[in-house]
């Protein structure tokens, strides 16, 4: 077999080994089916068991109330930026969007040819270096809902809690740190995530969304477009991803078997501290985020000039530290850190820091 190297790439992203080996065990014929996931219908009652599967998999994990549905949809993440204004944002009224990085910038944007979206907060002014406190936002209590993203995967900021909306449904893009640590689901009205981070493959998005909502949705959008053919069609109205679906029930499994959310997070928290403390150890690195916005998922940082950060991705690469140069947008090192990737990747990291600080300092 191919070595594996490590691999911090924000996404797509490095998978649990053991999901891949039993999906590679899987890949002629699934036990007792003789065929592929990726080769039978998905109305088929193999595939039934799987989508069940997948779904019941993530209940136990996130502890989803029985009056949220679960939905395996198309089109990214990025979809939802439009899906949720054009089934929720109802003409004559407003939404309320709070920015804090890139992908909440996207996400107004779409919001925006939908009807009136507001900007509650926003943190670009300091370079998207924080979430914002509570007394920061400027919320309207008859917004049809209040829009966050729970951790920006360019910035590298993250929620530690979820803000005071009051009544209003609260609605959040968890693309980046879906499954590293427990949420009150219960908090909000819809989460929803692009897979490929935490659940498996690119190309299919979870949402969860509280049963209640769909009474709001408009009549007249596009089929496919409209939340409602999703939840009535449990996800099979058209043919979905069965292959990424089929990888987040066994990465469902995996977490459940690794003892869940709350022993994850305890993972990624050590996790990220390890680099967070070499950052924090010398001035030569300096971290993006404010201490208590920092993202257990991408760890930012930036070196003294941009040709050592070029140097440092170039020679990390080198030694098999896959995927740290910072997005293009913003420049730096970026360290995703996804759930499966090994504690062995991190210290290997912290590693080559500390010796390229001494090479290079
Ligand atoms: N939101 C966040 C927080 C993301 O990190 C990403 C992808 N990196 C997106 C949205 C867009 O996701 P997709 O490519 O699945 O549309």
């Amino acid at each position: 077999m191919t070595e594996r190297i490590h691999n911090f790439s924000a996404g797509p992203a490095v998978l649990p080994l053991p999901v891949l080996e039993e999906a590679q065990r899987d890949m002629l014929g699934l036990s007792g089916v003789g065929m592929s996931v990726m080769e039978i219908s998905h109305r088929s009652k193999t595939f039934d068991e799987i989508i069940n599967g997948a779904e019941s998999g993530l209940r136990k994990l996130l502890g989803i109330p029985e009056n949220y549905h679960v939905l395996f949809l198309q089109g990214g993440a990025s979809l939802q930026f439009s899906m949720v204004p054009m089934n929720f944002l109802r003409p004559g009224g407003s939404a309320d969007y709070i920015i804090t990085g890139s992908w909440g910038k996207k996400a107004l944007k779409e919001a925006k040819r939908a009807g009136v979206a507001n900007v509650a907060a926003t943190m670009a002014d300091g370079g998207f270096t924080r979430i914002p406190g509570n007394d920061e936002l400027k919320l309207d209590p008859k917004a049809a809902y209040v829009h966050l993203t729970t951790n920006e995967t360019i910035e590298g900021v993250e929620w530690k809690l979820e803000p005071e909306v009051g009544e209003v449904p609260l609605m959040a893009d968890a693309s980046s740190d879906i499954l590293s640590h427990p949420i009150p689901v219960d908090k909000y009205a819809l989460v929803y995530a692009g897979a490929q981070k935490n659940m498996g493959p690119s190309g299919v998005t979870l949402v969860i969304m509280r049963d209640d909502l769909l009474k709001r949705i408009p009549d007249g959008l596009h089929t496919m477009l409209d939340y409602r053919t999703h939840v009535e069609n449990k996800s099979l109205y058209n043919t979905p991803n069965t292959w990424g679906i089929y990888i987040i029930s066994l990465v469902s499994k995996w977490l459940l078997e690794k003892g869940g959310l709350e022993a994850m997070h305890r993972e990624n928290e050590a996790k990220a501290q390890l680099i967070y403390d070499a950052i924090d150890a010398t001035e030569y690195y300096r971290g993006h985020a404010d201490t208590d916005s920092r993202s257990i998922m991408n760890v930012t940082f930036r070196l003294p000039s941009e040709e050592l950060e070029k140097k440092f991705a170039a020679e990390a690469t080198a030694e098999g530290l896959d995927g740290l140069k910072g997005h293009r947008s913003v420049g730096g090192i970026r360290a995703s850190i996804y759930n499966a990737l090994p504690l062995a990747a991190v210290e290997a990291l912290v590693a080559f820091m500390k010796e390229f600080k001494k090479k290079n300092g």
